[in-house]
């Protein structure tokens, strides 16, 4: 049987940015973007602390005018008070040199400026303007991504390739040509930078196309040709499942090679959905590939034809759901809970089996059999539930389970901040929902399993 394909990081060096590593030895980074305008300092703040909430590590803002400019050291003076310290990266375009050089709060206050090589001037004035804002990074001790674009590639870089191309006996495509001079763009850029006395540990780059074998090819291309941390996405990914299934597929293909220091997954949100589900995608990638752990996990089966009820989803959904509701408390009381693994499955086909394999599980019967519950921890059968409780009773056994578990020596036990309010509201379990560990004579049998809860019968394959 072949074991998993170790994933290997490719070596690289090591940033900081701010009190964020990125690179080296460092896990990979999310990091994600607001949409507001900077300009409105208030609301950028709350953005960012959204966005910091839900787990991004490094938030950039949009530099785009003098306004935006001058609200960078309001933002970050809003982000101290609330105790955020997430590091803040100005994304500039066009007029950057100009704002970096006129606004030394906001080129100070910024933990590391994104410069696209495409935007930053053209002709004669492009390699000064660069200039300008390398030395505005120097000056300030910034880190640096240049951040090359399909949509924004150097014109004149493109141009000069594709005459090469031309007179070659065995011209490339297009998209070929193109591809090569967007890493081309990114590595000459860096280069540039470091020529210009920006240290080597102060760079990172991207190459963001929106296709997904693109963005393979050229990253696969750029891990390569440089020893310089790599910034990954799928850069305008889109909308819903099609934004979220793209940059699953193209940074999952990368990661698993090994390659990309920091992910940014560039949703367009729904009309009125939260800015911060690209940094929840994000998190589900890394957390998916087995790279890290951010929350606990809950396998749950699809549902078929034998959960005709929506008691399941229900029970799925309301597990997901506390489970995230206390990961506020849990995160600093109970160390390594993020790798808690929690199944929930319909019915007994598959579902003692990977319940076994969670740390807590539970098996449903299906529908049209009574209702009883199998709970598995650690691999063995506790308590068997039954009746109308049976979600607010395994959600006792999921907060025990992770008390027991997760509690470290220093720590004791865990003050629930939530006690005292509703118990409907909080999932708190009242007494009458409680249950006892399984009485031998008094436990129903799942009907696949003997009292020992082995397995007796072969289930059909789903
Ligand atoms: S057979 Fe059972 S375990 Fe498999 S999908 Fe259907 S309900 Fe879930």
């Amino acid at each position: 049987m072949a074991e998993p394909i170790p994933i290997r990081r490719r070596r690289t060096l090591q940033m900081r940015v701010g009190d964020v590593l990125i690179g080296g030895s460092a896990p990979v980074v999310v990091q994600s973007m607001t949409n507001t305008d900077t300009a409105d300092a208030a609301a950028t703040a709350r953005q960012v602390l959204e966005l910091a909430g839900a787990g991004s590590e490094l938030v950039r803002i949009t530099i785009n005018n003098a306004e935006a400019a001058l609200a960078v050291e309001d933002i970050r003076k809003r982000l101290d008070q609330a105790g955020c310290t997430v590091p803040l990266v100005g994304d500039f375009h066009y007029n950057g040199h100009k704002l970096l050089s006129r606004y030394p709060a906001c080129a100070q206050t910024l933990d590391k400026y994104r410069i696209n090589p495409g935007n930053v001037g053209h002709g004669d004035r492009r390699d000064s303007q660069f200039r300008q804002m390398i030395e505005q990074a120097c000056l300030h001790h910034k880190p640096v991504r240049i951040g090359v674009n399909w949509g924004s590639l150097d014109q004149t870089l493109l141009a000069r390739k594709l005459d090469d191309n031309a007179a070659l006996v065995q011209p490339k495509t297009l998209s070929q040509v193109t591809r090569e001079a967007l890493v081309e763009s990114a590595l000459t850029s860096a280069e540039f930078a470091i020529q210009e006395g920006l240290p080597r540990e102060a760079v990172i780059l991207s190459c963001k196309v929106s296709k997904v074998q693109d963005l393979v090819a050229v990253y696969r291309d750029l891990a390569e040709r440089t020893d310089l941390p790599l910034h990954l996405g799928l850069t305008e990914a889109g909308m819903g499942d099609k934004g979220i299934v793209s940059s699953t597929a193209a940074l999952s293909i990368l990661l698993q090679q090994g390659i990309g220091d920091t992910i940014r997954i560039s949703l367009t949100p729904e009309p009125g959905g939260s800015r911060t589900r690209e940094v929840t995608v994000a998190q589900e990638i890394l957390q998916g590939l087995g790279i890290r752990s951010f929350t606990p996990q809950v396998t749950a089966c699809p549902g078929c034809g034998r959960t005709s009820s929506d008691f399941f989803q229900h029970l799925a959904s309301d597990v997901q759901q506390h489970l995230k509701r206390k990961m506020v408390l849990w995160r600093t009381q109970y160390p390594g809970v993020e790798t808690l693994s929690v199944a929930v499955m319909g019915c007994v086909v598959n579902g003692p089996g990977e319940s076994r394999h969670a740390n807590i599980g539970i098996s449903l019967p299906g529908s049209g059999e009574n209702p009883v519950a199998p709970v598995y921890e650690d691999g063995e059968k506790t308590v068997t539930l039954r009746g109308d409780r049976i979600a607010a009773q395994f959600i006792e056994r999921v907060e025990n389970y992770v008390a027991r578990r997760f509690s470290s020596v220093e720590n004791g036990p865990a003050a629930d901040p939530l006690s005292g309010s509703d118990p409907d509201e909080t999932g708190a379990i009242r007494d009458e929902d409680r249950c006892e560990k399984d009485d031998p004579d008094e436990s129903v049998s799942h009907p696949l399993e003997d009292q020992r809860g082995v397995r007796t019968t072969e289930p059909k394959a789903v």
